[in-house]
């Protein structure tokens, strides 16, 4: 086995484990253990693998623990590089499988890799991508090797609740969508310490997808960020990455991040109409990988649909694929509403 992994007591009975990930970025996931009374806590379990499940094994160890000690098993989110373990883990463990409550609906369409793969090169070619971009997105959108099945939360957790360590600790559920539907943070009732998962993460600013119309991803996560810089939280540890000395103020630097970005396409589109394929090329950088022009169509469709739901653009169907302008005011020839 050549891969290895990290691990480190973070002090009042937590721990942190490091596993690698088959990804150039982030290319590992940080998982937390935490003591209690009935056992241990695990949030987030990284990809499903044996080398993997046996750099898990020997964290634990290193900890004198073993995976039998685990009571309970967390994810984050329904994203693979936190919960690709967790039916392994679980079926061989029998602990508690904990995730929000909104999880249950989506791991059917989740485990559809062919479903969700055929979306969003719809979604593409309606963004108005040339023909051989759609293509591309077809055929080598294949499913990963390291894609494991997803399975429904046996205790599901609502925002709010909390998840008992001992009678005088508890982690408190956030529920933080946006990266994610499903999303959520925990907070340390003992340390104040938060666990932020893919919600706020050090120097990068987590991915928002584009799903279809039907939600605003975009808006859900500025009004997630917006609840943690309320919180005021300090120390955070994210699911990638290093400590976050100051989580509410990282959260307020993402905030801003996404207001320049939405800036930034109210600029491009005041020339002129535009698809969100000519949107993404103004906005993001030329020569995109495949994946990162994947992600970068879908955050340019996230913060396109945000606008268009809070009056700022309007959208238009012309030759079968959707053209985004600058929001006109009824009967007022060339002027714009300002907002
Ligand atoms: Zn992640």
């Amino acid at each position: 086995m050549t891969l290895s992994s990290e691990a480190a007591p973070l002090g009042e009975g937590i721990y942190r484990i490091t596993l690698p990930l088959p990804f150039p970025t982030p290319n590992a996931v940080n998982c937390y253990l935490f003591e209690g009374d009935q056992g241990l806590t695990l949030l987030d379990c990284g990809i499903d693998g044996d080398d993997e499940i046996e750099l898990l094994n020997r964290a634990l160890a290193g900890f004198g623990f073993a995976l039998t000690d685990l009571h309970r098993l967390v994810a984050s989110h329904l994203h693979v590089d936190h919960m690709g373990m967790a039916k392994r883990i679980i079926v061989s463990t029998g602990c508690e499988w904990v995730m929000h409550s909104s999880t249950a609906a989506e791991v059917e369409h989740y485990n559809d890799w062919d479903h969700r793969r055929n979306e969003l090169a719809r979604l593409v070619e309606e963004g108005g991508a040339p023909h051989q971009a759609v293509t591309r997105f077809r055929r080598e959108m294949t499913r990963p090797a390291w894609f494991s099945e997803a399975i429904a939360p046996t205790h599901p957790v609502e925002n709010g609740q909390r998840i008992p360590l001992s009678p005088t600790r508890s982690l408190e559920v956030i529920f933080t969508p946006g990266h994610q539907a499903n999303q959520v943070c925990l907070r340390d009732s003992r340390t104040g310490r938060l666990f932020s998962g893919d919600h706020v993460l050090p120097r990068i600013s987590p991915f928002i997808p584009y799903t279809g119309e039907d939600q605003d991803h975009l808006g859900a996560y500025l009004a997630s960020l917006d609840r943690i810089v309320g919180l005021d939280v300090h120390e955070t540890y994210p699911g990638h990455g290093p400590i976050i000395e100051q989580g509410s103020a990282r959260a307020h630097q993402i905030l801003l991040h996404h207001q320049r970005r939405l800036d930034a396409m109210l600029e491009v589109l005041n020339e002129r109409p535009r698809t969100p394929w000519q949107i993404m090329q103004s906005v993001f950088r030329p020569n995109l990988s495949f994946l990162e022009e994947r992600l970068a169509f879908q955050e340019t469709m996230a913060h396109l649909e945000h606008l268009r739901r809070t009056g700022r653009v309007q959208r238009t169907l012309a030759d079968g694929g959707w053209r985004y302008e600058k929001w006109k005011v009824e009967g007022a020839g060339t002027s714009y509403l300002r907002l």
